[in-house]
């Protein structure tokens, strides 16, 4: 397994790859792996010939006041895994290598990023639109895999890729759950024993709203009570967003009915969890 901090050598690596006419994978991450990324690089390994990760803490994904500098690392456990899982190339570059001296080029697009997590996170998205773009020129691969965990980043990111006619497939993964249901996530290690207990909310809410849904209940509003009623039982949870929105569209709807997106982002102590279902 390779693992390489330079733009250049991983270019290069995988250009070669591709002359010698094999498909190439890419899981993009900000590391600190668990079974969800762990899925996304095992679903990658089946469909490609080769598999590259990337492993970079964004910092243009980060506002002011959020977890950049907190944010869990351990590339040496992130390696162990990578090579078990049978990747062939691990991209980790320093941020000076992502963004030079006089850096000031940036990916955006308006709608799809303004509401769920954009609205709280303003200058999360088009962070992240600008390092996959990158990644993308960086390791021209076949497929991209992203998890559906992330459910508005994946619409955005298959936004991207037709409008700015990137020549990738994006694929989406299922999320990846505890035993209790709490979706896997690098940030769960902030929460306290008391908080990783009260968590489950997030997915039993939605849980209550995908029972009512299969008991015939279409109206968004009442819907969005629903998880609003389960959520605030719970006295370490303070709710970001509760939204039902269009997935194609990332805009409020008022029947449930074509891809929908029940989406929900709540702080459990003073750490942000979100979690959703997609309907298709
Ligand atoms: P991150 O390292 O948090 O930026 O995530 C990298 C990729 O892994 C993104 O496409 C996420 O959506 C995906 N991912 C994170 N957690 C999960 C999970 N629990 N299940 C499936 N995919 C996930």
């Amino acid at each position: 397994m390779i693992i390489s901090g330079s733009i250049k050598e991983t270019r290069n690596q995988v250009k070669e790859w591709k002359k010698q006419g094999l498909s190439v994978g890419l899981v993009p991450t900000m590391g600190y792996l668990h079974e969800g990324h762990k899925s996304l690089i095992e679903r990658a390994r089946k469909e490609n010939d080769k598999v590259c990760v990337s492993i970079f803490v964004n910092p243009m994904q980060f506002g002011p006041n959020e977890d950049l500098d907190s944010y869990p690392r351990d590339l040496e456990r992130d390696s162990k895994i990578c090579e078990e899982a049978g990747v062939d190339l691990i991209f980790h570059p320093e941020v000076e290598e992502m963004y030079g001296p006089n850096f000031c080029g940036f990916v955006d697009m308006h709608t799809l990023p303004e509401k769920l997590c954009g609205a709280s996170r303003p200058v999360h998205f088009r962070g992240v639109q600008t390092v996959v773009s990158k990644l993308f020129h960086i390791m021209p691969a076949d497929r991209a895999y992203f998890g559906q965990k992330d459910a508005q980043q994946l619409a955005i990111i298959r936004r991207m890729v037709i409008d700015l006619d990137f020549d990738i497939e994006i694929i989406g993964c299922p999320i990846i759950r505890e035993e209790d249901g709490l979706a896997k996530s690098s940030r769960n290690t902030y929460l306290s024993a008391e908080e990783r207990a009260q968590a489950v909310i997030l997915n039993q809410s939605l849980e209550e709203a995908m029972k009512a849904i299969e008991a015939g209940e279409k109206d968004a509003a009442k819907i969005k009570s629903i998880i609003t009623d389960k959520l605030n039982t719970c006295p370490l949870a303070k709710i970001d967003y509760v939204e039902v929105v269009s997935f194609d569209t990332i805009q409020p709807i008022e029947k449930v009915e074509g891809a929908v997106l029940i989406a929900i982002a709540v702080y459990i102590g003073s750490t942000r969890l979100i979690d959703n279902r997609i309907l298709m």
